[in-house]
């Protein structure tokens, strides 16, 4: 049975912790004792100093007493900011911040379900295969945990996150594939005033080469483009020598997103070579996208824990990246599933205790779907 009260103190408890992106230290270490409180070795990877932070993922076995599928449990330990000194608010069914920080629902909600679903299972005695736990470090900005999470000590035949927002039962099927691209322009520096066409404006080229853009915004159904940062200059009397452009492309098609981004890089450096310039441009695929099909076996299994659960499910795409594309793009068929986080990334941020209940009910009922299958 799942217990309503120990659910919600344990997130109350995780809300309460610090763990920005790249500092989840003390985050890491609640959740490893946690793990050995319950009986368990958990263990954290190298992740930590990989990438600058000052943790890593915490990784852990939970053996099963039946020859079912091993399922991966994943939900991500950082939070976005505003997130030091998060005070949760309880209103009834509601849980949210005070108004000053993001609550961290995102994702202290997906680490509670899935302990309190774990913790039940045992109380019960009920049946269930292998399971493995990851709580992944640096999730926000760049999937980084999960790109350094080593799978080949994960044999898991499914993945399940929890990350995911929307009525209990939303199950991200789809999600695009994610380039990122920076381009610096360089022209000639002089000064503004005195003798101004000795120079050659990078800012100038930089604002032609977006105006040219050949994608920009909504290109598709499937595909966007965005650039979000512009830098450069140093002062208004300077022609400006130097201005860099970040930008992005999306798709949830892999050959079509590696088109738009050539087209783009190619545009900028006709734009750069037609005003006499140059420009240097990186472009990288960040993680892959996925798509998972009706007819696929993960489905078929969330499918039986509906039946089970008698919680309808509802799939969907997603324009963003998760956890979800890296362990999809590393082979393990994986979704993303919701357990009721509600306005994310924002200081409105809440979740509904309720949901989060019947959260762990989903998830206790896809384990135990799994049940029905041999592992092979
Ligand atoms: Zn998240």
């Amino acid at each position: 049975m799942i217990n309503k009260q120990r659910l919600v103190d344990e997130f109350l408890n995780l809300v309460a912790i610090d763990s920005l992106t790249k500092q989840e230290r003390k985050m890491a270490d609640a959740l490893l004792e946690m793990l050995k409180s319950m009986g368990y070795e958990p263990y954290e990877d190298d992740t930590g100093s990989k990438i600058g932070g000052n943790a890593g993922n915490v990784v852990c076995h939970v053996k099963g007493n039946t020859n079912a599928p091993a399922l991966l449990l994943m939900a991500h330990m950082d939070t976005v900011v505003p997130g030091l000194n998060k005070k949760a608010v309880v209103e009834g069914d509601i849980i949210k911040s005070d108004g000053t920080t993001i609550l961290g629902g995102d994702d202290a909600a997906g680490i509670a379900v899935i302990l309190e679903t774990i913790k039940s299972l045992k109380e019960d005695g009920a049946e269930f295969g292998d399971l493995y736990i990851a709580f992944t470090v640096a999730e926000e900005g760049g999937l980084y945990g999960a790109r350094n999470l080593d799978l080949s000590k994960i044999p898991a035949d499914f993945a399940f996150i929890l990350d995911n927002g929307g009525p209990i039962g939303t199950i991200a099927v789809k999600a695009p594939y994610y380039n990122r691209f920076s381009a610096t322009f360089k022209g000639r520096a002089a000064h503004a005033g005195l003798e101004p066409e000795k120079g050659l404006s990078a800012i100038m080229m930089a604002s032609k080469a977006i105006a040219h853009m050949p994608y920009f915004g909504r290109i598709d159904p499937e595909s966007t483009s965005n650039i979000g940062i512009i830098k450069g200059g140093e002062a208004r009397n300077i022609v400006c020598e130097t201005c860099t452009v970040e930008g992005e492309v999306r798709s949830t098609d892999k050959d079509k997103i590696a088109m738009y981004t050539q087209a783009i890089v190619d545009s900028f450096k006709k734009t750069a070579e037609e005003m006499g310039g140059t420009v240097d441009i990186e472009a990288e695929t960040m993680y892959p996208g996925y798509f998972i099909k009706e007819s696929d076996a993960i489905i078929e299994l969330v499918k039986k824990a509906s039946e089970i659960s008698g919680i309808p499910i509802r799939l969907e795409s997603t324009g963003g990246g998760s956890d979800t594309n890296i362990i999809n793009g590393a082979g393990i068929p994986a979704v993303d599933i919701s357990v009721g986080m509600d306005k994310v990334h924002s200081t409105q941020e809440q979740i509904k205790i309720s949901d989060m209940v019947k959260a762990c009910e989903f998830l206790t009922s896809i384990i135990k779907a799994a049940c029905s299958y041999n592992r092979k």
